[in-house]
């Protein structure tokens, strides 16, 4: 007979709605600044020192799964094309998301 799993805790955890949404609106909006001021600042037309498009995929999917220096340390954060092409993956991922 096999027996059948189910974590409780588990499961509450996940459909238990959070009493601190707002500070997960005000993180995407300081987020969204962040944005802003790479793109504005941080121009890199020649993709100096860019991570490989595949690891910026995976950064976008599965960030748990990328170490720092597969992303070239903090190089995405002045870089305004890996934070262009994240913005797309993440809203390429967004759409594809059933609501
Ligand atoms: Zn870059």
């Amino acid at each position: 007979m096999t027996e059948v799993t189910v974590d409780p805790i588990r499961k509450e955890a996940v459909t238990e709605r959070r009493p601190f949404s707002n500070d997960d609106e005000n993180d995407t909006l300081l987020f969204e600044k962040l944005e802003e001021h790479i793109l504005a600042h941080y121009p890199n037309p020649q993709r100096i020192g860019c991570p490989d498009p595949a690891v910026l995929k995976k950064f976008a999917d599965t960030p748990r799964e990328v170490e720092l220096p597969d992303l070239n340390d903090l190089h995405i954060f002045k870089c305004a094309e890996c934070t262009r092409t994240l913005m797309e993956l993440r809203q390429q991922r967004e759409q594809a998301k059933p609501l």
